[in-house]
């Protein structure tokens, strides 16, 4: 601190000494780096030694930090003492020749053997500092140090770093170098992050693999698919195909075509095979999207999602499906025939596509030409295999004419034809049939059998008739013989409840039989076929008709599973299994079973009073004889007709 003031006072008073002195001479002193020109100058001033001396030593820090820090002194100082040294040199021969000889002078004096020396030693050392590392980092750590020690132990020097710091600071601190310093470091920092990112992204290997491969495959590419194959025709690269000797010409056969010539195969693709994908005909082509769905055999519906997520629009994005697929089958026929009859070629129907009937929102809303339509399926129905059963509807000329036969009236009674039927609450009454409907293997003539065992002043049954002769007396109970003709005679009449042939006999259940059952005061019970219930259904007879339905495939395969079950444990004990035997059956069977139980659920709902699940015998037999109890007990709904 002390010391601080002391510098400053001096410089004060040097100042004020010098203000007071010519400026020119004493200026003279302050730098070293003025030329001989400057220096001349000073010796051709009129100042004395010790003035000079003392001044040396009193105000150069002073001056030199005038220079130094104020630009417009320095400038003008400058521009001074050059304009007076020029016009010196200028108007003064004498000073002209005299400045002349000084040069040359200091010229020769300079250029000595020791100069020489010197410059050739700082040229090698510089040189050396360039290309010698090790001796650069010495060299630099000896100047540090040396610098640093200079800095520590003289305050002058400190001084004057920190100045010329400060100066330097200040000079370069403008906003420009601050713009440009700020790039420089943005910049330097992408680079950096992309010298990272690179690194990061695939090793040299993988590098050199990539470079590689896309090098052999513009290799590859670079004389284009001019390569056609004699087989199939394709046109292909020259590394797909390989040269395929014949006379002279030079030909080509690709790969695959020749693997499987080689295995004496067809080509799959080969042109011989003739599985070019023909040209759609212009019926199909001028069809819009809706057109196309009414036509179309199944329709798919799924859940369609984008893939990608966010920047692209909807629209434009890849689409994936998600979650199941389903092809509903539609029926072309009923939506092409509920089309309305255009009257003219050109008419069009706007129509509505909704996912279900009763949404309020439309899926697709297009007008279509019913017309087009028509001539489309038209075209499908001649080349398509799956629009061959379509054909007879489109094509009215072609339909047939089917004329009611009484024979083939099963057929008409399987048509999912629901009539009204008018039904009426009636007081509880006996009925006096019990219909068993059930399909094969159902065990209908077991439950017959328990329910005239159970009450056989109630319940009875007919013997059926057979034009089979009867083998012993036995049969006598069971069967009615009659001659063959009489039989056929009285089918023809109308008879029989049903009938059929067996081993070429004929068997059949007579109106008769059923009848005498009713008179003798019991309830008839009959295991008939389905097809006889329009026969029986009626004011006369007032059947009850209960179905047997099939149980699930699963709870039938459980049983089979039980039968089988108990017959290996029955085979070692050798005891006979009447018991289970008429559902002893294989899977096949079974399938059978509930095929052909459905099909009867189905097409003879209409007729059944009570449906009862065959699961176990016993258990239907008694929810039987609880439902007939309480026919007699509860009032029952039945066809009008019959109390008419
Ligand atoms: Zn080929």
């Amino acid at each position: 601190m002390r010391s601080w003031r002391i510098l400053i006072l001096t410089i004060k008073a040097a100042k004020k000494f010098l203000s007071f002195k010519h400026s020119n001479g004493v200026a003279m002193y302050t730098s070293r780096r003025f030329g001989t020109l400057e220096s001349d100058l000073i010796h051709s001033s009129h100042l004395n030694f010790y003035f000079r001396s003392q001044l040396k030593r009193k105000s150069k820090i002073h001056i030199l930090n005038k220079y130094h820090n104020n630009s417009n002194f320095r400038n003008q100082y400058k521009a001074r003492s050059k304009k007076q040294v020029s016009k010196k040199y200028k108007s003064d021969p004498m000073i002209r020749m005299k400045t002349i000889e000084r040069a040359m002078n200091w010229y020769h004096k300079n250029n000595t053997l020791m100069r020489q020396n010197s410059r050739r030693l700082y040229n090698q050392r510089r040189h050396k500092y360039h290309n010698n590392l090790d001796f650069r980092n010495q060299y630099k750590a000896r100047s540090k140090k040396r610098v640093s020690k200079k800095y520590k132990s003289d305050p002058m020097i400190r001084l004057k770093t920190i100045e010329r710091a400060m100066n330097w600071y200040h000079k370069n601190n403008t906003l420009m170098t601050r713009n440009s310093r700020q790039l420089y470091n943005q910049r330097r920092r992408i680079l950096k992050k992309y010298a990272t990112f690179q690194s990061h992204k695939c090793t040299l290997k993988q590098n050199n693999l990539y470079t590689q491969n896309l090098k052999e495959f513009r290799k590859i590419i670079r004389e284009g698919p001019d390569y056609v194959c004699l087989s199939c025709g394709l046109a292909l690269f020259r590394n797909q195909v390989i040269p395929f000797v014949e006379e002279k010409e030079q030909k080509w056969i690709c790969k695959s075509c020749s693997d499987k010539i080689k295995k004496r195969q067809m080509p799959s693709r080969a042109v011989v095979n003739k599985l070019k994908v023909c040209e759609i005909p212009s019926e199909l082509k001028r069809l819009n999207n809706l057109e196309k769905h009414l036509i179309a055999l199944r329709l798919p519906f799924m859940k369609i999602v984008n893939l990608t997520s966010g920047k692209l629009s909807s629209r434009l994005s890849q689409k994936g499906t998600k979650g199941p697929l389903h092809c509903v089958p539609s029926d072309v026929e009923d939506t092409v025939t509920a089309l309305p009859r255009p009257v003219d070629k050109s008419m069009m129907v706007r129509l509505q596509l909704k996912r279900r009937l009763k949404y309020k929102a439309v899926w697709e809303e297009q007008l279509i030409n019913p017309n087009d339509v028509r001539d489309a399926l038209f075209v499908l129905t001649k080349m398509h295999p799956g629009y061959k059963i379509v054909c007879g509807l489109i094509d009215r000329r072609k339909k047939k004419r089917l004329l009611f036969n009484v024979k083939d009236s099963s057929l008409f009674d399987k048509g999912d034809i629901c009539l009204y039927e008018e039904v009426a609450r009636m007081p509880p009454f006996a009925r006096k049939c019990l219909l068993l409907i059930g399909a094969h293997g159902v065990r209908r003539r077991t439950l017959k059998s328990r329910l005239i065992e159970l009450d056989p002043d109630r319940f009875g049954t007919i013997k059926p008739h057979t034009s089979r002769p009867l083998r012993d007396s036995d049969e006598l109970n069971t069967y009615y013989y009659m001659n063959r003709n009489e039989m056929e005679d009285e089918i023809e009449a109308g008879g029989f409840l049903e009938h059929g042939i067996y081993d070429e006999h004929l068997y059949g259940i007579k109106f008769d039989s059923v009848r005498r059952v009713i008179q003798s005061g019991k309830m008839c019970v009959l295991d008939i076929e389905p097809m006889a219930l329009k026969l029986i259904c009626n004011k006369e007879f007032m059947p009850y008709v209960v179905f047997i339905k099939a149980p699930n495939m699963d709870h039938l395969r459980y049983i089979q599973y039980n039968n089988d079950k108990q017959k290996a444990s029955k085979m070692k004990t050798k005891s006979n299994m009447s018991n289970n035997s008429s559902l002893n059956l294989s899977t096949k069977d079974l399938e059978q079973i509930v095929l052909e139980s459905d099909a009867l659920e189905r097409d003879y709902h209409t007729y059944f009073d009570l449906t009862l699940v065959a699961e176990d015998i016993d258990k239907t037999f008694e929810q039987l004889v609880r439902a007939v109890e309480a026919l007699s007990a509860e009032p029952q709904w039945v066809n009008v007709q019959w109390f008419s």
